[in-house]
Formats: C-alpha cells, sequence, structure tokens
C-alpha cells in the first residue's frame, strides 16, 4: 500500500508521516531529503543554484541512494549518508532553488518510484500524490496557517541548536512556499482525490489518528 502525504514546509509532514509509518510498520520516504542532498552538494561545489545547466551537469555525476538501514530509509550521496548535514535553513532553499529545474526531478523520479515498488510506504514531499504515485491508495494533503507552520519549523532549528529568529524563518518560509508552487515542473499543488487536513490547531497523534481512521474506514 502507498499513502501520500503532501504540502507546505511546517505543515507537520514530517513528524506526521513517521509516526504513521512507524504505526503501520511501514517504510517512510522523506523525498525532501533527496533534492536536500543535491543542494547540499550543489553547495559544497560552489555552484551557484541559479545555474540551471551546472547544475544538472553535476547531477550527471551524483549518485543519490537510498539504503533501508533497520527498516528506516537513510540518504546516501556519492556513497556517504548525509545525516543531519542537510538539515540546514540554507540546504532547504538551495533545495527548494534546484528543485524547480526538470533535470533534477527527472533525476530523482525513478529513484523515488522503485522505493515504492516495495509496498508498504508512507511518502511525504511535494508531489507525491500528484506526480511520483499518482495511483496511490490514500493521499493527503497536510497544511497549517503560517504562523504556526513558520513556528514549528522555528522550534524545529532551535532544538537542534541552530540559532534562528522567527523574521528570518518566516522570509525563508515565504520564498519557498512561492517558488514550490508557482514552479512550471512537479508544483506542489492538492493532489486530485487527495483528503485536506488542516493541522493548526491538531497534535501529531491527532493527525495520524484523523489519518488511521480514514484509512480503516475507507
Ligand atoms: O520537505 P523539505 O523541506 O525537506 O524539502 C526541501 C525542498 O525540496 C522543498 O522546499 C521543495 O522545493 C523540494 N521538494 C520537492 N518535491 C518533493 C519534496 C521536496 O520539490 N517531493
Amino acid at each position: 500500500m502507498v499513502i501520500t502525504i503532501d504540502g507546505p514546509a511546517g505543515a507537520g509532514k514530517s513528524t506526521v508521516s513517521k509516526a504513521l509509518a512507524e504505526k503501520l510498520g511501514y517504510l517512510y520516504l522523506d523525498t525532501g531529503s533527496l533534492y536536500r542532498a543535491l543542494a547540499y552538494k550543489v553547495l559544497k561545489h560552489n555552484i551557484s543554484v541559479d545555474n540551471e545547466s551546472a547544475v544538472a551537469d553535476l547531477c550527471s555525476r551524483t549518485e543519490v541512494e537510498l539504503k533501508n538501514v533497520g527498516g528506516k530509509m537513510k540518504v546516501y550521496l556519492d556513497s556517504e549518508n548525509v545525516g543531519e548535514k542537510i538539515r540546514t535553513q540554507e540546504v532547504g532553499s538551495a533545495a527548494s532553488k534546484i528543485s524547480a529545474y526538470g533535470t533534477v526531478r527527472q533525476y530523482l523520479l525513478n529513484l523515488q518510484r522503485r522505493a515504492g515498488e516495495q509496498g508498504g510506504i508512507v511518502a511525504e514531499g511535494r508531489d507525491m500524490g500528484s506526480v511520483v504515485f499518482p495511483d496511490a491508495d490514500y493521499k493527503f494533503y497536510l497544511d497549517a496557517n503560517a504562523d504556526e507552520r513558520i513556528t514549528r519549523r522555528l522550534n524545529e532549528l532551535l532544538s537542534k541548536g541552530t540559532a534562528s529568529e522567527y523574521e528570518s524563518v518566516q522570509k525563508e518560509m515565504i520564498a519557498r512556499d512561492q517558488q514550490d508552487s508557482k514552479r512550471q515542473h512537479s508544483p506542489l499543488k492538492v493532489p486530485e482525490e487527495a483528503i485536506i487536513i488542516d493541522s493548526t490547531d491538531l497534535s501529531v497523534e491527532q493527525v495520524v489518528n484523523v489519518i488511521l481512521k480514514y484509512i480503516l474506514t475507507k
């Protein structure tokens, strides 16, 4: 069974998807980490994120892999487990820029679909239900109001010891929302047939229960 969860940054997709996958004994596929891994390499090589051909060229010399380590999907970039290095605001912004390129999306498409072939997967991202897994068994679109999303992201960064301020997170999130929903290739949108869940006033457990209830009754 393939369950997709799409939505904007800070809507709680990762936490919810992880918890849901754990409850169901499924694999959790965090597709943002694939775009982040590539963006990390682009930044490391001092390539401008605005230079599409240079980014595409780097892509062709890069191996991104997903490995199942003890039931958890880990992202390997040229054989290196990139772990927490890709979780910064800088990498997130760069990921948003390069993910607008058709070449980058094409490069990561098969990798994501192959992961889905194993079945029993909760796939989270921006185009899971619309492009990558259009035939998914269940599609959800998770949203929350902007203030809540910014506060969640800020708390996440602070908990990791990253010095951050509300205003800078707000600026970055507005830019990312715009880029992700206005781009030509696979923009962020509510997939057809997706159930929309507003998580603004819900805990992670409540959102997971809403999803589980839906799955168990439909
Ligand atoms: O979800 P996360 O913040 O890790 O994603 C980083 C960026 O990767 C997003 O802002 C988006 O631009 C891109 N992305 C995407 N399609 C996905 C997942 C992420 O374009 N399926």
